[in-house]
């Protein structure tokens, strides 16, 4: 059988790793022309349900190397109002030296990458897909085209494998947009920072709307391009970020960080400080948005994973999580000869719930009301 996987993110890849260890056939083609190409987040958190997918999926040696470039494992989550007064904290137990709970995407991608360099295209645009009596056809938008025996979308939140397959899903926009940026953990960053930042995540807010987060990435092993930062997301409205969506996404970064610090003017000197030793040229905008209903579809060729299936807001920590959770799922479905249909049972109705979770502590997290 011969597999062919549209999307080189998370799912997709840790799927290709998955069936290439059980000796299955894949391919997977990637739009975008490089790995290094388009800023796409910085800080993932990895839950026991995500670790468990990869130990499952991975062979030893692309689990050493997913080990080594994780990031040390935090032990706190709290949240601060802007004064930094703390509002609740959870600590957890310190991880042992094996453990994943947090990575950087860009090096946590990479890793996923070790080993298939002979399968995965760069470049490759999905376009559009038809079945056949024997297998599906896929076409890209560079004119070439591709066959297989099963194909997988794991083409993220604006899927096109998607769009064929079900195309009545509605992506809702929950109107919440975020500036993403990073701050590189100088000695001066270091001392500057409150403690708790320095720990875990950290979420704090002004009570109208406008949050602003920070996840520390402390590399075990940092990739070639850059080393140590605390990732320092705003979010808010574009009534309370004081820009449209038309301004936001045409802004250059420098003119998208100088909101940030507009925003936290009056916050505590701690953030307003950390904000001041931002990288702006890192920082980029997002939209966040989800799915309300996740999808079922009919097909025995074409299926999906991740957040062409249930695309969710960042409220849950869990969007990359279930995405290894779907990988590891097909993984079995396709290695064991298992009916699709089953796999897709058991990936909506787990999709399902986090969605419904996701949106509670958004409305909650963001101070929105999404329409249902
Ligand atoms: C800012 C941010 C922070 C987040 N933090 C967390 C977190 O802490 N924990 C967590 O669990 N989740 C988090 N998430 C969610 C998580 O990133 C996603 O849920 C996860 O990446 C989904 O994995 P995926 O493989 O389905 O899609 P993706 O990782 O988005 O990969 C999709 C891939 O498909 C490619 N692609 C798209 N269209 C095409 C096409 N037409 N042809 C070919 N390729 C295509 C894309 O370029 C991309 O490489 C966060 C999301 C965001 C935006």
């Amino acid at each position: 059988m011969k597999v062919a996987i549209m999307g080189a993110g998370i799912g997709g890849l840790a799927l290709a790793q998955g069936l290439r260890k059980a000796g299955t056939e894949v391919a997977v083609y990637e739009r975008d022309p490089s790995p290094q190409y388009r800023k796409q987040g910085y800080r993932i958190h990895i839950s026991p349900v995500g670790e468990e997918a990869l130990a499952a999926m991975l062979p030893a040696a692309v689990r050493r190397r997913v080990i080594a470039t994780a990031t040390h494992a935090g032990d706190l989550v709290a949240g601060f109002d802007a004064q930094l007064n703390e509002q609740f904290q959870q600590v957890f137990p310190v991880a042992g030296p094996d453990a994943v709970t947090s990575v950087d995407r860009y090096a946590f991608r990479r890793a996923l990458m070790t080993g298939l360099d002979d399968v995965l295209r760069f470049g490759k645009q999905f376009t559009s897909y038809a079945e056949t009596a024997d297998g599906v056809e896929i076409s890209f938008a560079d004119g070439t085209s591709a066959t297989a025996d099963v194909l997988v979308g794991a083409d993220g939140v604006g899927s096109g494998v998607r769009r064929q397959l079900v195309p009545e899903l509605e992506v809702t926009d929950i109107g919440v947009r975020c500036i993403y940026g990073k701050v590189p953990l100088t000695d001066a960053v270091r001392k500057v920072a409150p403690a708790a930042f320095l720990r875990g995540f950290c979420f704090a807010s002004d009570g109208a709307g406008l949050g602003t987060a920070f996840g520390p990435v402390m590399f075990r092993e940092p990739p070639a391009e850059y080393g140590d930062y605390l990732m320092a997301v705003l979010t808010g409205t574009n009534a309370v970020l004081g820009a449209s969506d038309e301004e936001l996404f045409a802004m250059h970064p420098a003119d998208l960080w100088a909101i940030v610090t507009r925003s936290v003017a009056e916050w505590h000197p701690a953030i307003r400080a950390l904000i001041a030793a931002g990288e702006p040229a890192a920082a980029f905008p997002i939209t966040l948005r989800t799915c309300v209903t996740v999808p079922t579809w009919t097909s025995s060729r074409v299926t999906m994973l991740g957040d062409a299936v249930h695309p969710m807001t960042p409220a849950a920590g869990a969007g990359a999580n279930t995405a290894l959770w779907d990988s590891a799922r097909l993984t079995r479905a396709l290695t064991s000869g298992e009916d699709l249909a089953t796999y897709q049972q058991d990936v909506v109705a787990n999709g399902q719930q986090i969605v419904t979770e996701s949106l509670h502590n958004a409305e909650r997290l963001f101070n929105v009301s999404i329409p249902v």
